[in-house]
């Protein structure tokens, strides 16, 4: 039989982190074929099993974790099953985002979830668990503010208040559940970048997916989770869409041609501890496409991609937008080909070199590209 479990409905993006904390613990206990489908705001998650009561399993190694997290120990050698403790660790290592995120796991959500672990799935088979858990805009015991890398459309916002006339502040609180989710999401379903009071996300939208399709991903990003943030830590300067273009070209982007998703980003940065949003956005799922298609015809892509992130930023958020926007259009697309050409001919490097030599293949590719979105 086919039980159904639904999103809560807080935002797209925190929806998007909860779905794959769902995915997660549904393939923890043993459940991975079924799919998804993204309805406004809200993924509904059809899933195959034997009946509509889902136990779920949480892996010894993340109940280490939040027990460890309860007692404050910091120094533990955990090997490989302690990768989500570690990365936990390294999230708030000089990153106020990060510390914010432990502090509320800590405090807030790991007794509870430590406590109640079997029945976490359970609290997701109603589509108006929102209501039943009465999250809303305010603060409210038992429930937890949502940092803003979480949730960034409803993290912190101004409300007018009547008395007196007045802008105040307002915060997003969740259940224990759903912020330890989102962090699960956060962690297994996109690509993120701490650095200092900085913040960076990447993750995919699914508008259609199996859930094969969606764990599948979730483990590419965590694969890149490891390499990715050593990279990145030079290429601060990039914008939302720059970065969505960076991260999906060097990563494995192979999907099932069944699935279509749509690409969100993130920026958040702290000052004076107020989390500030740079910038949300969300890219069509045809440049998903593009890059598979350019790929497959110029392997040297992804290199091509880290030799204009160090020395044009600007260059890759023009063809991030083209990739998204524009395939349909020759003269953009052609557009591209020229301006990667003279900064390479620009440039006297044997890198640069090489890589003018590819250009034909990336002309091939982005003719592919323009046949299949005109
Ligand atoms: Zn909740």
């Amino acid at each position: 039989m086919v039980c159904i479990l639904y999103t809560p409905g807080h935002n797209l993006y925190t929806d998007t982190l909860i779905l794959y904390g769902i995915a997660r613990l549904l393939a923890w206990s043993g459940k991975v074929s079924g799919e998804v489908e993204r309805v406004g705001e809200r993924y509904v998650v059809k899933v195959d099993a034997d009946n509509c009561h889902p136990v779920s399993q949480l892996p010894e190694s993340i109940r280490l974790a939040l027990r460890l997290l309860q007692e404050e120990q910091q120094q533990v050698f955990l090997g490989d099953e302690g990768t989500f403790y570690s990365d936990l660790y390294r999230l708030a290592r000089g990153s106020k985002v990060g510390e914010s995120i432990l502090n509320n796991l800590r405090i807030r959500v790991a007794a509870k979830i430590l406590s109640n672990d079997a029945n976490i799935l359970e609290k997701y088979v109603s589509p108006g668990h929102k209501k039943l858990q009465g999250e809303f805009r305010g603060r409210k015991k038992g429930l937890v503010t949502l940092v803003l890398p979480l949730g960034p459309l409803y993290g912190k916002f101004y409300t007018w208040s009547l008395k007196p006339r007045r802008l105040t502040e307002k915060p997003y609180v969740v259940c224990p559940y759903c912020y330890f989710l989102s962090v699960l999401g956060f962690h297994y379903g996109s690509y993120t970048y701490q650095k200092d009071g900085e913040s960076k996300v990447v993750t995919l939208s699914p508008h259609h997916a199996s859930l094969e399709d969606v764990l599948a991903l979730s483990q590419s990003f965590e694969a890149a989770s490891i390499w990715m943030p050593a990279i990145l830590r030079y290429r601060n300067s990039l914008t939302g869409p720059g970065l969505s273009l960076y991260v999906l070209s060097l990563g494995e982007t192979l999907l099932s041609s069944s699935s279509h998703f749509e690409v969100l980003y993130g920026e958040f940065s702290v000052d004076n501890n107020t989390f500030r949003v740079v910038d949300v956005g969300r890219l069509p799922g045809v440049l998903l496409t593009s890059i598979a298609i350019i790929k497959y015809h110029m392997a040297s892509w992804p290199r091509l991609i880290d030799f204009i992130a160090r020395r044009d930023p600007g260059l890759l958020h023009r063809i991030a937008l083209t990739l998204s926007f524009e395939v349909g259009n020759e003269y953009a697309l052609y557009g591209i080909l020229r301006e990667i050409l003279s900064l390479l001919n620009d440039d006297k490097s044997q890198e640069a070199r090489y890589l003018a030599k590819q250009l034909d293949r990336l002309a091939e590719g982005l003719a592919m590209v323009w046949e299949s979105g005109g």
